[in-house]
């Protein structure tokens, strides 16, 4: 599976630029509140994916001006990433079928951004959490 001793925080920092960059062409907020966390067995290719497809959706999911912060955590001495945008939320119905392949709600989307992630968090013995209202969205 090729997971490796790693910090979470480290990966997210090289490919912040990235991230800023696609934010600021966007008009929008980008901020990382990352936390001093300990190492944890990390595949850096998918962690790398994971982060930027909550990100693009993040992303996606707000109008100009609004804020996607990544907050990295320690709970329970488990590893905790956060990705919170301040979009409009997601409907129940959505919630439900969010993550199976090719569903979608974008015109263009491909609904396979969660799927990938869902298969990688499982991957790394994680679990992904979703906290939502008409304020906003974060994955944990
Ligand atoms: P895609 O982005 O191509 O539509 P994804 O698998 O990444 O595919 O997302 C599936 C669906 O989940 C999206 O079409 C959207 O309806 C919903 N979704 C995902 N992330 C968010 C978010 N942060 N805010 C609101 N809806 C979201
Ligand atoms: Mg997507």
């Amino acid at each position: 599976d090729n997971l490796q001793n790693n910090n979470l925080n480290k990966i997210i920092k090289n490919i912040y630029p990235l991230i800023e960059a696609e934010a600021r062409r966007q008009d929008k907020f980008f901020s990382l509140d990352l936390d001093e966390i300990p190492e944890a067995l990390l595949n850096e290719n998918e962690i790398r994916q994971l982060v930027l497809n909550l990100v693009h959706n993040g992303l996606e999911a707000m109008s100009t001006g609004g804020k996607l912060t990544i907050k990295t955590s320690i709970d329970l001495n488990e590893v905790v990433l956060s990705v919170s945008d301040e979009g409009p939320g997601i409907d129940p119905e959505v919630l439900e079928k969010i993550g199976t392949p090719f569903f979608t709600t974008k015109c263009n989307g491909t609904g396979l951004g969660l799927a990938v992630c869902y298969s990688i968090v499982k991957r790394h013995n994680a679990i992904v959490n979703i906290t939502t209202s008409p304020k906003g969205t974060t994955f944990h």
